[in-house]
């Protein structure tokens, strides 16, 4: 059976005034219908504009794209502008860390939500509010028969959240991408916000892509985890098996890095020394050598060298040199810690 999101050595680059950014560099995954995916890694390894670019909301002119996006069977990246808009807001959706900036100030919520869900159904303007209220209360808004009306800065930031996930939701996408939709909340909304992606799961049985830096918020939403850097994938697994038993070095460095996935044990954190790489320049072999703790364990100059490549097997894998065995043993070293 086909998946349903299925990308294929996927390529972006930008072109900037020094020159050619390699945002997106031979990524391949797929989605199953009603699955998560998160997708974590530093700001800078390719995630948002992996979605950007899934979306069709990549600028066309400044970037270079290759590969294949497979969605339900329909590639993307021939798609003419007017099919992507067709597509977006009713088979695939988004929500991002900003509700403010996909929010209009000058139209009431009620307006927005309402609009959206007629520009693709084609519904009177009384059946469009009605729609409206009836989402704002599926997300939670106490009274939407009254909020419907208000403008986005009379709503708090928690439920602006909200109403972006309505505006998101209202068509019934197929796919929801959710690009760090709750890293400007406080962590008490956060929580709620996550609780309503959930259940909202659940009930329309939408695929999600969740993109976050945050180990945590994966540990509580994903099903499926892919670990990006340098604009590649590194490593990809269930939750269990990436977050209980990393392959990657990258991996156990973010793992290492999260004080949360520890509980309380005094564990000394250790963030992963160095800084992203960049991408106009990426480092050659393997783009993490520059930083990896066990790039002298393996034999010769191969992490310098000679990229590793990627191995999937029944949807678990790691792109490192390391042996099966010594990747065993940083396990082990993983569960020392914890
Ligand atoms: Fe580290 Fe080498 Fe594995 Fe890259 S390939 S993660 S440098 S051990
Ligand atoms: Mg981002």
């Amino acid at each position: 059976q086909q998946p349903f999101l299925s990308i294929r050595d996927l390529k972006v680059h930008f072109s900037t005034e020094d020159g050619i950014v390699k945002a997106v560099d031979g990524l391949s995954f797929d989605l199953a219908k009603g699955q998560t995916l998160g997708i974590v890694g530093e700001s800078g390894s390719g995630k948002s504009v992996t979605n950007l670019t899934i979306l069709g909301l990549h600028d066309r002119d400044r970037t270079a794209i290759d590969g294949e996006i497979l969605l339900d069977g329909q590639e993307l990246l021939n798609a003419s502008e007017k099919e992507l808009e067709r597509l977006r807001g009713n088979k695939m959706s988004m929500i991002f860390q900003d509700a403010l900036a996909s929010l209009s100030p000058y139209h009431t919520i009620g307006t927005q939500i309402g609009e959206t869900y007629r520009k693709h159904t084609g519904v009177s303007k009384a059946e469009a509010r009605k729609r409206a209220i009836e989402m704002l209360r599926r997300v939670g808004i106490p009274q939407p028969d009254m909020r419907v009306d208000d403008y986005p800065h009379q709503f708090s930031g928690g439920m602006r959240q909200r109403a972006m996930i309505a505006m998101a939701l209202v068509c019934d996408p197929e796919l929801l991408i959710a690009d760090e939709p709750t890293t400007a909340l406080d962590v008490t909304v956060q929580a709620q916000i996550m609780d309503l992606l959930k259940d909202l799961q659940q009930e329309f049985g939408t695929a999600i892509i969740f993109i976050t830096h945050d180990l945590g918020v994966i540990a509580d939403i994903a099903d499926d985890v892919l670990v990006m850097y340098g604009g590649r994938c590194v490593e990809r697994g269930t939750k269990r098996e990436v977050l209980t038993s990393p392959q990657h070095p990258y991996t156990l460095g973010l793992l290492n890095s999260m004080p949360d996935l520890h509980g309380p044990v005094d564990v000394e954190l250790s963030p992963i020394p160095g800084s992203p790489p960049s991408l106009l320049n990426p480092p050659s072999g393997c783009r993490f050598h520059p930083r990896c703790a066990f790039a002298d364990k393996v034999a010769g100059n191969l992490c310098s060298t000679e990229r590793p490549m990627l191995e999937i097997v029944a949807g678990r894998g790691s792109a490192c040199h390391l042996t099966a065995d010594q990747k065993r043993e940083l396990f082990a070293h993983y569960a020392e810690l914890q």
